[in-house]
């Protein structure tokens, strides 16, 4: 139907999830709907239409989801960022800080040109921390980030402010 529907409504809150106190959001609730995952797709690729974006890249694993079909519908090519060890090319990599030590991402070294627009993709912000290791591995490498989409935006978190303060166009769906 052409209704809108409210996404916040079609996503659950999963108490002490991984570990006690955190309340996770999960999107799978969001996804197994048809309606609301189309609606999710379309609205997260709304700002970007007219942008010129030629990949879209989506951060392991739930961005995967959102961005492979984001990537169908914008009519671009598709790139993981994966956790370290995944990817079976030659990779470059970013470690960035967790709340007890660091991480890595990767992604192939040639998966996006010098120059090429980008739109990084991921299920939701919280610290921002991910979300700005992609941001500095895409740039890298050359590549131009147009902006970066989340289907959940955690605001006290404070992850859309560090991303802004770096000059990236945030959009997301739900606080
Ligand atoms: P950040 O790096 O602190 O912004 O955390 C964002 C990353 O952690 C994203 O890749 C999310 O998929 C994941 N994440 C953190 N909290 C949640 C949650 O409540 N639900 C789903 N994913 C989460």
């Amino acid at each position: 139907s052409s209704e809108k529907l409210d996404l916040k409504s079609l996503i659950r809150s999963i108490p002490d999830y991984p570990k006690r106190g955190i309340i996770f959001r999960d999107i799978t609730s969001l996804i197994s709907h048809a309606d609301g995952f189309k609606q999710s797709i379309r609205d997260l690729s709304a700002p970007y239409l007219d942008k010129g974006i030629e990949k879209i890249v989506g951060i392991e694993a739930r961005g995967f989801i959102f961005g492979g079909a984001m990537a169908d519908y914008l009519g671009v090519g598709f790139v993981p960022i994966r956790k370290q060890g995944k990817l079976p090319g030659k990779v470059v990599a970013q470690d960035y800080s967790l709340e007890y030590g660091t991480d890595r991402i990767e992604m192939h070294d040639d998966a996006v040109a010098s120059g090429e627009k980008v739109l990084l993709v991921d299920d939701l912000i919280a610290t921002g921390g991910t979300a700005v290791a992609a941001c500095e591995l895409l740039q890298s490498v050359g590549g131009q980030v147009e902006g970066a989409a989340f289907v959940i935006d955690l605001p006290d978190l404070g992850g859309v402010s560090l991303l802004k303060e770096r000059g990236i166009d945030v959009h997301t769906l739900v606080a």
